[in-house]
């Protein structure tokens, strides 16, 4: 498979041909940077592990070059880190058993670039040879530029395909900002109470991101905890863990909408129910 950029590659945990690897996906996450797909979307590497009808496959869209680094980092060139994080994303996908482990490898300033089209192309071509039913991506209200622009160059890529090549399901998913905020009717909820043990082992791995004094696997597991624990007031807890997401298939089977309009009703519900709460009380 080519993509635009000579540096980009596809690691396949298995000893499938990359086609073929590429061809079973069912289940397609698409993020920023190494790391961000086992936070964000663990319900779909939950739901195809060992199983021989359903299959993972990431993308990481950038090269991972201009990260911070401590500790036995510190020193590390750009080059040196890109690969430490190439091989633990790496380390990820065989953990995890992904069928296929896409890295596009563009610095980040190409993605926030909104005119640069490269990457489109490629993520519309990935979308072809995987074809998956649900795509996992970043939502809309992160904080981070550049998940935000990922998010917008999915929904661009898979605007570009026929209808029928679309996929069924697009999720807005939790990295750089939860999504508690949003009123319950908006939430979909995945129930990741299982198997927290590979869940642990999937963030652990990333050990340049974590030594350096971001504990993002212990903050992660928490907010999926915390997520469970303060759903629902009013009863006890069914899930230890929840991992929400915001449903933007609307913005695939109306390519019209826009996505900042998108985001904002999400934002307005929420306003409507705090602003009537107060009322009601007040
Ligand atoms: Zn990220």
């Amino acid at each position: 498979m080519k993509f635009h950029l000579d540096t980009a590659d596809i690691f396949v945990p298995g000893d499938l041909p990359v086609e073929e690897a590429l061809a079973r996906t069912t289940h397609l996450c698409i993020g920023a940077h190494q790391d961000d797909l086992e936070i964000m979307a663990p319900q779909a590497i939950l739901e195809c592990f060992q199983q021989q009808d359903k299959w993972f496959t990431g993308v990481v869209v950038t090269d991972g070059r201009g990260s911070p680094r401590n500790g036995i980092y510190e020193k590390y060139t750009d080059d040196e880190m890109h690969l430490v994080r190439f091989k633990e994303q790496c380390k990820a996908a065989t953990t995890g058993e992904y069928s296929a482990q896409v890295f596009l490898d563009y610095p980040s300033s190409d993605i926030k670039n909104g005119i640069n089209t490269m990457p489109v192309m490629d993520i519309t071509s990935i979308f072809k040879a995987t074809r998956p039913q649900a795509v996992f991506t970043h939502n809309l209200a992160d904080k981070h530029d550049t998940h935000v622009a990922v998010a917008l160059k999915v929904i661009a890529a898979i605007r570009d395909l026929a209808e029928s090549d679309q996929p069924g399901k697009l999720y807005g998913c939790e990295v750089w900002r939860g999504l508690d905020w949003m009123v319950d009717s908006d939430k979909v909820t995945f129930d990741v109470s299982d198997r927290e043990n590979l869940q642990a082992a999937l963030l652990g791995v990333y050990d340049s991101q974590i030594s350096g004094g971001k504990r993002y696997d212990l903050a992660t597991l928490a907010r999926r905890r915390a997520n469970a624990t303060f759903f629902e007031p009013t009863s006890v807890d069914n899930a230890t863990a929840l991992s929400f997401a915001m449903d933007m298939t609307p913005l695939l089977t109306e390519p019209d909408r826009s996505p900042a309009d998108f985001a904002l009703e999400y934002i307005r519900r929420f306003e409507l129910e705090v602003s009537n709460r107060l009322k009601r009380l007040g």
